[in-house]
């Protein structure tokens, strides 16, 4: 077989992407998942996604010709909040401006060229956490990222993500633990995700400052945020305490639904800092001890990610990237 026309070359990289509400970071990976260079600009400067299409196909030529060359690139991949694997789409995000249904992979398809395969940010962090994170070897777990952008989970079975019927598998973070209970941003009522992220561990701190009228160093803080009251708990503020007391109470309650349901392997909990896991972990821990179906208590690991977010998640887009069919206009 002959292997010296360029159509036959194998392609031995990929370009992976991360859309976050605040940054877009791409990098150029290879196949044993080294990150050899990255890049990125401000979602933000981009609220219409025309123009945000077109300084991503030239960043993406501009890091490709720079490490190896663009005819090397074999696919992209995408991580972005509110996507949908199955069909490529950005689906009515609620934290970034580009409203409704957005064919995001089709659109960077016909710009560049290349296949690409758009991820939704929680199956993406599963992705990088599977391959080169807590569940590398592992068949069966589910990953939670738990922060700013809210409470994402995607659960692998039998080795694969399990995406459901229509592509929105995982939204434990919608998923009601307060029958009538605090309004969530989908719209509903009582989410966990309205408890646990950082708006509702926020929500729990007013809340108790203002029914204990207890003193506390929350009160000095210049903007109220998880990693605030955790440094307040470094300081032994009893309240700060309560704050993650009563948020692992709910977390422990909501992951042992869902771990007696399943049975995973493991629970990978990312994404917030460590200093707040610091003080999360603990009580989450003895609510879902308490909670989880007794026969598999103890078997169901509890674990913190121990990546940096930032590149375990172009590492995951990347690994995306290459379950893909390649593309060409030309083939
Ligand atoms: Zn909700």
């Amino acid at each position: 077989m002959k292997y010296n026309t360029m159509s036959d070359a194998i392609k031995s990289k990929v370009i992976g992407v991360d859309v976050r509400v605040a940054r877009t970071t791409l990098a150029v990976v290879d196949q044993r998942g080294n990150i050899l260079a990255t890049d990125s600009f401000p979602t933000t400067d981009y609220p219409d996604v025309n123009n945000f299409l077109t300084i991503l196909s030239e960043r993406i030529v501009m890091i490709a010709e720079n490490n190896g060359g663009f005819e090397n690139i074999r696919s992209v991949g995408i991580s972005a909040p509110s996507s949908n694997y199955m069909t490529g789409c950005i689906e009515n995000a609620g934290n970034i401006p580009w409203k409704g249904i957005i064919p995001l992979a089709a659109m960077l398809r016909d710009r560049i060229g290349l296949a690409v395969a758009l991820g939704n940010d929680a199956h993406i962090t599963a992705l990088g956490e599977h391959v080169y994170g807590a569940a590398h070897g592992m068949q069966n777990f589910i990953v939670v990222s738990l922060g700013h952008g809210g409470l994402g989970s995607c659960l692998f079975c039998n080795g694969i993500p399990h995406l459901g019927t229509n592509g929105s598998a995982g939204e434990m973070g919608h998923t009601c633990i307060v029958d009538g209970g605090r309004l969530c941003n989908c719209g509903s009522r009582g989410c966990l995700e309205a408890y646990v992220a950082d708006r509702g561990i926020v929500q729990t701190a007013k809340e108790m400052m203002d029914e204990t009228g207890q003193a506390t160093m929350m009160h000095e803080a210049k903007e109220l945020s998880p990693k605030a009251i955790a440094e307040c708990c470094k300081k032994g503020d009893e309240l700060a305490i309560e704050v993650f007391r009563r948020t692992g109470e709910i977390l422990g309650l909501g992951l042992a639904n869902v771990a007696s349901i399943l049975d995973p392997e493991a629970i990978i909990l990312a994404d917030e800092p460590t200093e707040v896991f610091k003080w999360l972990i603990g009580p989450t821990k003895d609510s879902f001890d308490r909670h989880v179906f007794q026969n598999i208590k103890d078997k169901v690991k509890l674990v913190v990610s121990e990546l940096k977010s930032d590149e375990r998640d172009v590492l995951g887009a990347a690994a995306l990237a290459w379950t893909v069919k390649e593309y060409s206009l030309f083939k």
